[in-house]
């Protein structure tokens, strides 16, 4: 019997609940589909990654992986049609309109006598497995992940990769290359180095950060200048990794140290993994916040329309260093340090007064890691308008943040090396420097490095008046 097997993001041979099962039937036809209805389509940072992850499970796949571009639900029947498939299999994916893609195709095969089976394999804890006592979903974190997700049992143990896979060679279909995923000015050849797509590379990285991140994660996560973080989001995104592997493997290493699961450094980062789960939570069972503020009060904010500013700060020119740096790095290589992001958004929502949604599609499209959860959950978050989301009120001041976790400014002028002379008391408040020092350092306001776009104290003060006056209309 050949059992189809549709690769979504589950782009791994090993820890693939789909794959095993197909493989335990007998002979698969792994096919992947570049779903071009789909209203979300992926960012321009995601489609280069794509290719190179697709080429990478297609050589471990020994080129047997049948590509499509198009509709699933006209394509998916046409393979079974022409194959005379009995049994589908796919990993969950949690979005809203994956979701509903994804349960119409179903009921289609089913209809045709068509065996359809869809495993968890991207998530520790599937959405639907945890709620409340009184069966609503939770919105707080906390909560959800002490009392919720790690009362409800051991995530998942990951499997091994099928030890037997008799795949099948489909006809036609289309070269990775064929996709066009590729962009058409070579911007990417730099970005790229900085990354390996696919199973191999997720499984290095992985062994990197066990072998000394993880144990100083709680301190040093915060520091954009120290390699103190996985970098796995790519990768988790993709499910070129599981984060049930990353999980167990955590696990091991612990056992073998002889660390404790809920040391401090170990627990904070099970708990990022929690978050993960929680953004994909929140957005299954709240599927309107890819739009919509998710507490209602914000549809009433006054968002300013101010193009030249949000070009100032996609382009990393906004006069504030670790803004520039972050927006900079996130620029060349499709990826920003966590603080940074929160400063970055903070500076866009609140300092600028901009939309969220601004903020949210920039990233999308030059983020590799985005991710539809991630990406609207933390959004939301740093605007205020989430789900247990930072307090408006809370207003990141870049300069205080940047002499706080980055002190000696090495990130900053990692990104901005026109900073590069500035002493580290000057370089996170550049515009105070007196004109020698400026001289000395080779900087000038205006010429090769920006005046800030606002005043910090009075954009801030804006946002908190903007604010009381979104609560006094309600
Ligand atoms: C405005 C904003 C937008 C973001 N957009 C995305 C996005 O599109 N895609 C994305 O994967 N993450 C997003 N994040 C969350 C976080 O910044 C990244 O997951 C993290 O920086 C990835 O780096 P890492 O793999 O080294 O993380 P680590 O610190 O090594 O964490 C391990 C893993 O936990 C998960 N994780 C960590 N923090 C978060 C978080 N706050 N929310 C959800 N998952 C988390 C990621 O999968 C990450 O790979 C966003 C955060 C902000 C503030």
């Amino acid at each position: 019997m050949t059992t189809l097997y549709w690769l979504r993001n589950d782009l791994r041979l090993s820890d693939n609940p789909a794959l095993s099962y197909a493989a335990e039937q007998g002979t698969v036809l792994p096919v992947y589909i570049l779903d071009k209805r789909i209203s979300r389509q992926m960012g321009a940072a995601s489609l280069r990654w794509l290719h190179d992850s697709l080429e990478s499970i297609n050589k471990d796949l020994q080129g047997k992986l049948l590509i499509l571009a198009g509709d699933p639900q006209t394509l998916i029947p046409d393979v079974v049609h022409q194959y005379d498939i009995e049994n589908v299999v796919w990993n969950r994916l949690y979005e809203p309109e994956t979701v509903a893609r994804d349960s119409d195709i179903k009921k289609q095969l089913l209809e045709q006598g068509v065996q359809v089976r869809s495993f968890n394999a991207n998530h520790l804890w599937q959405p639907t497995e945890i709620a409340k006592k009184d069966g609503t979903p939770y919105k707080v974190f906390t909560p959800y992940y002490r009392k919720g997700c790690l009362v409800a049992g051991q995530p998942r143990f990951p499997l091994a990769k099928p030890e037997v896979l008799k795949l099948l060679q489909a006809d036609g279909g289309l070269s990775v290359s064929e996709l066009n995923l590729l962009p058409a000015v070579n911007w990417d050849e730099k970005m790229m180095s900085y990354w390996h797509p696919g199973e191999a590379g997720a499984k290095e990285l992985l062994a990197d950060f066990l072998a000394g991140p993880l144990f100083n994660y709680k301190n040093e996560r915060n520091l954009p200048a120290v390699r103190a973080t996985s970098r796995l989001s790519p990768h988790l995104h993709f499910g070129e990794l599981s984060p049930n592997q990353v999980w167990y493997a955590i696990v091991d290493k612990c056992n073998i140290e002889g660390v404790a699961l809920d040391s401090p450094d170990v627990d904070c980062y099970l708990s990022e993994l929690g978050w993960r789960e929680f953004s994909a939570y929140l957005l299954f069972h709240f599927p309107q916040m890819v739009t919509q503020n998710f507490n209602e009060k914000f549809d009433k904010f006054p968002w300013r329309a101010a193009p030249q500013h949000l070009q100032a700060w996609q382009k990393g020119q906004t006069g504030f260093p670790i803004v520039d740096a972050g927006m900079r790095e996130l620029w060349a290589t499709g990826y920003m340090h966590n603080r940074v992001r929160m400063i970055v958004g903070s500076f866009l929502v609140k300092n600028l007064l901009l939309d969220w949604r601004q903020g949210e599609a920039w990233f999308w499209d030059c983020l590799m890691d985005a991710d539809l959860a991630s990406n609207v959950a933390s959004w939301q978050w740093v605007a205020g308008s989430g789900a247990d989301a930072a307090p408006y009120f809370r207003i990141f001041n870049p300069v205080t943040q940047g002499e706080k976790f980055d002190p000696d400014g090495d990130y900053v002028k990692t990104w901005c090396p026109e900073l590069g002379k500035v002493p580290p008391k000057l370089v996170h408040k550049i515009w105070e420097a007196d004109a020698n020092l400026l001289s000395a350092c080779g900087v000038k306001l205006g010429q090769n490095y920006p005046n800030p776009i606002v005043d910090l104290k009075a954009s801030r003060q804006r946002a908190l008046d903007a604010f009381a006056d979104m609560k006094e209309a309600q």
